[in-house]
């Protein structure tokens, strides 16, 4: 699996999709040869596949042929709501807490955030 470094994650999706060109997936049906390459069901004709970038375009994925697979539309749909929106969700999240843009709703219990301290005599009191 590929990973995404916080820093650079992206802050929201992309503007613009990057959709492969027609040579990308003319070599990639090619490549398939009418099969899915997740499941291998065959005989799907060029318009009936559906071409998937690998790495998600929204985490910035490639329009390239190294970066498409052919998938039948069952297994282009499980993949991209199971792997691709999570793991681009994960990204923005972790994105905004690297950035420091959120912080924790629950800070740690005795943390200068939490708005408490304890001092030496043990007496807690608010900040
Ligand atoms: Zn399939």
């Amino acid at each position: 699996m590929t990973r995404i470094r916080p820093s650079e994650a992206p802050t929201q999706p992309p503007k613009r999709r990057r959709e492969f060109p027609a040579s990308v997936k003319r070599a990639a049906y090619e490549r398939s040869r009418g099969r899915c390459e997740a499941c291998d069901v065959g005989g799907l004709a060029f318009n009936a596949m559906q071409y998937d970038h690998v790495l998600a375009d929204g985490l910035g994925g490639e329009p390239t042929l190294e970066n498409c697979e052919a998938l039948c539309g069952p297994c282009h749909q499980a993949k991209t709501s199971t792997r691709d929106v999570p793991m681009i969700a994960k990204a923005i999240r972790t994105g905004k807490k690297w950035r420091g843009e959120k912080v924790s709703r629950n800070p740690m219990p005795g943390s200068r955030r939490s708005g408490w301290k304890k001092g030496f005599d043990g007496k807690v009191t608010k900040r």
